[in-house]
């Protein structure tokens, strides 16, 4: 069973589903969808997206943009320029590119609805579980569903690291982003760059990048200071936001005069912990490692974990307890790297003060060799080699892995074998001719 069905619970389950498992996902939203706004995918999360099949899918509407930029808010100079060009692709194996959420999550989605082995159920909020003989999850006004493991892609705020990693909610940060998605031909003129830009100012920063085969233009501008709410996705006027960016060149400023309202996110993030899991049940996407969106790899994360997960799962046999244990050894490190680099972008690097600050930032990075960019990123933008090598043919256990929990497993799949209503729980792997 996996609760929550954004980008990260539909990447497990097709994930899953493609090692031949069963899998039900448990989402709370009356429909499964995604948020309208725009996402970056570096090569690392195109590895993953490709590895689940429905990368064709996704690069349709995808714009496969030419270049990373860092400006300097204030002077309006170029610090950073990054080319994605072939040297770059070549580096890394597939491009970078940007999308709108719901054409990433809708390939997932439809993926998921073409295979026989994924049950979809919306309206359906998971509330807790209890380890009995497999997993026996709560239901919020409905009755009690067991399976075989249960994964809790239930986002930053998940009820399953709840009980799992017991922290408490993650605090509101003070970081706060207001989102805009324009027509094209509304941007400036000379703003419709083929680039992922970032302005980078004091306390705050501008990123835009074009959408949807260039139909769209995404707009996110942060801030870090006094909030006005804890929610997210509310209406924000222009008259809140643009006193926040006040201090801007006029490029940017002509951009951020142009959305008529704005949506304002307060954002939360927690710091890594050193376990996620707990017997058949663990944590995957921001339920696991809840990040600032700074490096631009919440997602890619996600989608690397769902990966993770099914190989973990597929050279384990379903043998979900061991398999949960190598997928966190093997995630945990990345991941954490990722989430405490996205902090640490934003003081000396995307918010350093104006004055002395900003000039010495500026000259660090002035000047600087692609070559020294890609090394710089080469640890974030090669994607793993479980997620290279996945492939949707089952090893079935074929990977080493202990002989005590290999006769657990067998034991348990026995006796499961006994009971039809067992056979049928999610999360158990398809009756095949082949199996032994
Ligand atoms: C401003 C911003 C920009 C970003 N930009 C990027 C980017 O460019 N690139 C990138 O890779 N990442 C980016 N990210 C991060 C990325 O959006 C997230 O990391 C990613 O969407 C996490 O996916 P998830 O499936 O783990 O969680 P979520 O997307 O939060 O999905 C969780 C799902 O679970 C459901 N749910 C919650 N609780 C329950 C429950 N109890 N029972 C059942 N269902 C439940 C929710 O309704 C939701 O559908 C950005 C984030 C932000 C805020």
């Amino acid at each position: 069973m996996v609760a929550g069905g954004g980008i990260g619970g539909l990447a497990a389950a097709l994930a899953l589903a493609r090692k031949n498992f069963r899998v039900l996902v448990l989402e709370q939203a009356h429909e499964f969808g995604e948020i309208g706004a725009g996402i970056q995918l570096a090569p690392n999360a195109w590895h993953a997206i490709d590895a689940l099949g429905v990368g064709e899918l996704v690069k349709k509407e995808a714009v496969f943009i030419e270049r990373m930029l860092m400006m300097d808010g204030v002077s309006g100079e170029k610090v950073i320029d990054i080319p994605l060009d072939e040297r770059f692709a070549r580096r890394f194996g597939n491009p970078y590119a940007v999308t709108h959420r719901a054409d990433i999550h809708g390939a997932l989605l439809d993926g998921c609805r073409a295979s026989k082995l994924i049950e979809l159920r919306s309206s359906t909020r998971v509330t807790g579980f209890e380890i009995e003989d497999g997993v026996k999850i709560s239901i919020e006004k409905s009755e009690p569903i067991a399976g075989g493991a249960l994964i809790g892609a239930d986002g930053g705020r998940s009820v399953i690291r709840e009980a799992i990693v017991g922290d408490p909610e993650p605090p509101i940060s003070g970081h706060m982003c207001y989102r805009a998605v324009l027509k094209a031909d509304e941007v400036p003129k000379e703003l419709r760059w083929a680039a992922a830009t970032l302005w980078a100012a004091h306390n705050t920063h501008i990123v835009h990048y074009p959408l949807r085969g260039w139909k769209l233009f995404n707009l996110v501008a942060t801030v870090i200071g006094k909030h006005s709410s804890g929610g997210h996705n509310e209406e924000a006027s222009p008259e809140e936001v643009l006193p926040l960016f006040a201090h801007y060149c006029e490029k940017p400023t002509a951009l951020m005069r142009t959305p008529n309202s704005f949506k304002r996110w307060m954002l939360r993030y927690r710091e890594p912990v050193a376990n996620w899991s707990r017997g058949p049940v663990t944590l995957l996407g921001d339920a696991a490692h809840f990040m600032l969106q700074y490096m631009a790899q919440g997602a890619a994360m996600a989608l690397e974990d769902a990966i993770c997960l099914a190989t973990c799962a597929d050279a384990m046999n379903g043998d979900f307890e061991n398999a949960f244990r190598e997928y966190q050894r093997l995630r945990l490190t990345r991941a954490s790297r990722v989430q405490i680099s996205a902090n640490s972008l934003i003081g000396l690097i995307f918010h350093a003060a104006d004055g002395v600050p900003r000039l010495v930032r500026n000259d660090i990075y002035r000047n600087r060799s692609p070559e020294s960019y890609y090394d710089a990123l080469d640890w974030i933008f090669t994607a793993p080699d479980y997620v290279r090598n996945f492939s949707g043919k089952s090893g079935r256990g074929r990977s080493a892995r202990p002989s005590a929990s290999r006769t657990a497993s067998s034991r348990a799949r026995a006796r499961s074998q006994g009971s039809r209503a067992r056979a049928a729980r999610p999360l158990r792997r398809r009756p095949s001719p082949r199996k032994p």
